[in-house]
């Protein structure tokens, strides 16, 4: 299994002179260690980050795309413009955007295509909300999803792609999951992979999201299953990233 990944998500946060000053930040204090730090940008900032954290290891990637190549599809960012940005990353299906934007697990699995095909590592975001938590069947929920999300989908290896597991009733909102409740569903993602992808699949990097902090950051990606994690809030300030970084050496 690669390193720890922590997936930094800004989500609308930050202009490009902010990212700019943060990164200058990050840089003058940032050692990194197990994990592998990747900001997640509104895609306005990402010149400006690829440019300005050049040789420090820190990767960077896009919040969406579009699951066209190119075209008449005004306002859309495609993997193609990422990867020349030098990103490594792009987000597919957090629970904003399917919320917000309608975008159902066809749409996400068409974007993780779009982005495999430019040579981009999907994070696929799956997870349910607190009804489906409450009726007890969170864990076929969210399988449902990753199933559909990975429609199409093959890779040749397991460095291909990353599954986010995000119970909504846990983003933003201060609720974290329990360490064990990541687990049960970052081990029934990753036996569903096997299946659903084959040999490669249960390679594949597994993380949790929902308000990790450098709190908890440790206990959870100490869990067998869980590889990293997607981090909102906490991830907006430099000190936030380097408790989290500190706490996963
Ligand atoms: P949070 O967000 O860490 O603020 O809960 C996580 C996410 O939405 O990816």
């Amino acid at each position: 299994m690669p390193q720890t990944l922590l997936a930094l998500n800004w989500k609308m946060n930050k202009t490009p002179s902010e990212a700019t000053a943060w990164a200058n930040d990050l840089k003058a204090s940032l050692q990194l260690g197990e994990a592998e730090v990747a900001i997640m940008a509104p895609a306005i900032d990402l010149q400006a980050l690829s440019w300005f954290l050049k040789d420090t290891g820190v990767q960077i990637g896009g919040q969406d795309v579009s699951q066209h190549e190119s075209g008449a599809y005004t306002g859309e960012i495609s993997a193609g413009m990422l990867k020349d940005v030098g990103a490594k990353y792009a987000v597919v299906g957090h629970s904003e955007r399917r919320e917000y934007h309608a975008e159902s697990s066809q749409i996400v699995a068409a974007k993780a295509r779009a982005a495999l095909n430019a040579g981009l590592i999907p994070i696929i975001c799956v997870g349910e909300g607190l009804e489906v938590r409450e009726r007890g069947e969170h864990v076929s929920y969210t399988l449902d999803q990753l199933r559909d999300s990975l429609a199409g989908i093959t890779i040749a290896s397991a460095e291909q792609l990353v599954i986010a597991y995000e119970p909504v009733w846990a983003i933003g909102t201060g609720k974290t999951a329990t360490a064990a409740d990541a687990e049960e569903l970052a081990a029934a993602i990753r036996s569903a992979l096997s299946g659903l992808l084959g040999e490669v699949g249960a390679g594949v990097q597994v993380l949790y999201g929902g308000s990790v902090k450098g709190g908890n950051i440790r206990e959870i990606c100490g869990q067998p299953n869980v590889n990293g994690a997607l981090v909102g809030g906490a991830s907006l300030e430099v000190q936030g990233v380097l408790d989290m970084v500190n706490a996963l050496k």
